[in-house]
C-alpha cells in the first residue's frame, strides 16, 4: 500500500500514520520526524531547517525532495509506505510523481483528512510526543499516563517549539496557500479520498481503512 497522508497542521496525520504503519507493516514516510531529527544532531541541514520550522514557514522544496528521495529507495519502503507531510507543495508533488516513476512505484490513494481549524488549534496547542519513544498524545483527546508521562514507556513528554499560537497561525496560512491546492491536484489524478477527521482517533482510523477498501 502507497499512501499520502494530507491535512493541515494538526488533522491526524502522524496519528492515524502510526495506526496505518502498523496494519499494513509499512513504514510511516514523515518529512517533519526527519528534519526534527536533523535539527536534534544538528546537522547543517538540520541548523538551516530548524529557522524555518520555527517560524511556521516550510523548509525549501530542495532539502525535502532529496530527503524523500533517498528514504523511498531503502529496503523497507519496497513493499509500500504512508506518507505524512509530503508533498506539501506543487514542485514536491511534480517531483515525488518523477521519483515514483523512476522506481517503477505507483501510489493507491491520497486521503485527505478534513478538519475545522477550531479543532486544529486545540490539538496543536494539547499535543505532547514522548522524547524516548516518539509517540505522540494529546492531554485531553489521547492523555498521557496520570503522571504526565508517556503511557508507553514512561519516557518524559515534550511540547513541540512550533505548537505555539503564533507560529500555529502561520503554519496555517502556508497550508492553505501551498498545500491546499494539492487536493485538486490528486483530484485530477483520481486519487484524492476526503475523509471526515473530525470524529475521534479510532473512527477516524475505521473510515480511512473502509477508503482504503475499495484501492
Ligand atoms: P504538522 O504535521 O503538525 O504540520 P510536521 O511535523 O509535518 O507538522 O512538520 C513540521 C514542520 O517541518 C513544518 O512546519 C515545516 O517547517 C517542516 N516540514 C515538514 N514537512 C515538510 C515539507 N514536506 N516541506 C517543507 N517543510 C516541511
Ligand atoms: P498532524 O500530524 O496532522 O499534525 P497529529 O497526528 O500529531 O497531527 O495530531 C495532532 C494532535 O491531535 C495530537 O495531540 C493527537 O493526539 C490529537 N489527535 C489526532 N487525531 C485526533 C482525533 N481524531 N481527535 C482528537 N484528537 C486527535
Ligand atoms: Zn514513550
Amino acid at each position: 500500500m502507497k499512501i499520502i497522508l494530507l491535512g493541515p497542521p494538526g488533522a491526524g496525520k502522524g496519528t492515524q500514520a502510526a495506526l496505518l504503519m502498523e496494519k499494513y507493516s509499512i513504514p510511516q514516510v514523515s518529512t517533519g520526524d526527519m528534519l526534527r531529527a536533523a535539527v536534534q544532531a544538528q546537522s547543517p541541514m538540520g541548523i538551516e531547517a530548524k529557522k524555518h520550522m520555527n517560524a511556521g514557514g516550510l523548509v525549501p522544496d530542495n532539502v525535502v525532495i532529496g530527503i524523500v528521495r533517498e528514504r523511498l529507495q531503502e529496503d523497507d519502503c519496497q513493499e509500500g509506505f504512508i506518507l505524512d507531510g509530503f508533498p506539501r507543495t506543487r514542485p514536491q508533488a511534480d517531483s515525488l510523481k518523477q521519483v515514483l516513476v523512476e522506481l517503477g512505484k505507483k501510489l493507491d490513494a491520497v486521503i485527505s483528512l478534513q478538519v475545522d481549524t477550531d479543532a486544529l488549534v486545540e490539538r496543536l496547542t494539547g499535543r505532547r510526543t514522548c522524547s524516548d519513544c516518539g509517540k505522540g498524545f494529546h492531554l485531553r483527546f489521547d492523555p498521557p499516563a496520570e503522571d504526565g508521562s508517556c503511557r508507553y514507556c514512561g519516557g518524559k513528554l515534550n511540547q513541540r517549539d512550533d505548537d505555539r499560537e503564533e507560529t500555529i497561525r502561520n503554519r496555517m496560512k502556508v497550508y492553505q496557500q501551498q498545500t491546499a491546492p494539492l487536493e485538486d491536484y490528486y483530484r485530477q489524478e483520481g486519487l484524492l479520498v476526503a475523509v471526515d477527521g473530525m470524529s475521534d482517533i479510532a473512527a477516524v482510523q475505521q473510515a480511512i481503512l473502509v477508503a482504503l477498501q475499495g484501492r
